[in-house]
């Protein structure tokens, strides 16, 4: 089981006076059962890279390989579909690719594009609305009846039901509130803990990978940067400093108190840290 980029470049618009070389060179391998955060400034190629994953576009040099499947320069993907059924990616903003009368429908489409029959698809579509939060009232309701929140719930309800190992989203919580940022964030924790996906999420959120993510990918200029654990990656200020990142506000905090001569010892997260605190003023 693996997920491993083997020298990929992408350049879109190749051989024209607009090409432009958008992954150089990229090099990864990424865990599996892990979420992975995908992090880097605007354009430094996260969606490009993460859109090689289901083979939506292919290298223009070098390879990757998801498990079975060969992604590579020039070549077809053979059993593309069970590579797209296998890897579920979900745009940035995939609420506006909502397109049928009711929330079930538009869940059951995928299922159905896969050859399922209908009333398959409509019961892992039942099933994927619940998942994601959304009761049964929503079923029947229009997409369009809904807060942009709860339509991009039913959007990732919608490729859940084709029962990806791999789920990839691209700012997935970007637009959202905080509460609603925080909702899809347990939820994508919870798939990766209750039913094993392997997540991939691309953000720009630092609270969002220290709190819910096990590993770290840094995009700069269309390559990879940096990749690590999350513990080591907010453990590293040199690093932090380095890449003009504010770190989460547990970290800010501890590195406050540590400055300020207080003695701590690793935690695991803001509960932790609040009873060390209290330990070491008692
Ligand atoms: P990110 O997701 O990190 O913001 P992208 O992968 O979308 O970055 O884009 C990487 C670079 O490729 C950017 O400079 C962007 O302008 C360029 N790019 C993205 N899509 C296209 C396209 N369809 N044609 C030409 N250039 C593109
Ligand atoms: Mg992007």
């Amino acid at each position: 089981m693996s997920i491993e980029f083997k020298t990929v470049s992408y350049t879109y618009s190749a051989n024209t006076p607009f090409e432009f070389a958008a992954l150089k060179d990229v090099d990864l391998n990424l865990r599996k059962n892990k979420i992975t955060a995908i992090i880097g400034a605007t354009g430094s190629g996260k969606s490009t890279l993460v859109q090689h994953l289901n083979a939506l576009i292919l290298p223009t040099s070098g390879e990757l390989v998801v498990d079975e499947f060969e992604i590579k320069a020039g070549a077809k993907v053979s059993n593309l579909k069970n590579l797209r059924k296998k890897v579920g990616l979900v745009f940035q903003f995939p609420e506006y690719q909502l397109f049928e009368e009711t929330n079930l429908k538009d869940v059951a489409f995928g299922p159905k594009n896969f050859g399922i029959n209908e009333v398959e698809a409509l019961d892992k579509a039942m099933q994927a609305l619940k998942v994601v939060g959304l009761s049964k009232d929503y079923e029947k309701k229009s997409p369009l009846d809904l807060s942009g929140g709860q339509k991009r719930r039913v959007a990732i309800a919608g490729i859940l039901a084709m029962d990806p190992d791999v789920l990839v989203l691209d700012e997935p919580t970007a637009g959202l509130d905080p509460q609603g940022a925080i909702k899809m964030m347990e939820l994508f924790g919870n798939l990766n803990k209750d039913y094993g996906k392997t997540v991939l999420i691309v953000t720009h959120d630092m609270e969002h990978v220290y709190n819910y993510c096990d590993d770290v990918v840094v995009m700069k200029n269309g390559a990879v940067h940096l990749q690590c654990s999350v513990d080591d990656f907010f453990g590293n200020s040199s690093i932090l400093n380095e890449l003009n990142i504010l770190p989460p506000y547990v970290i800010r905090v501890k590195d406050k108190l540590q400055e300020n001569g207080f003695k701590l010892d690793k935690f695991k997260d803001f509960d932790d840290l609040c009873n060390q605190i209290i330990k070491e003023i008692k």
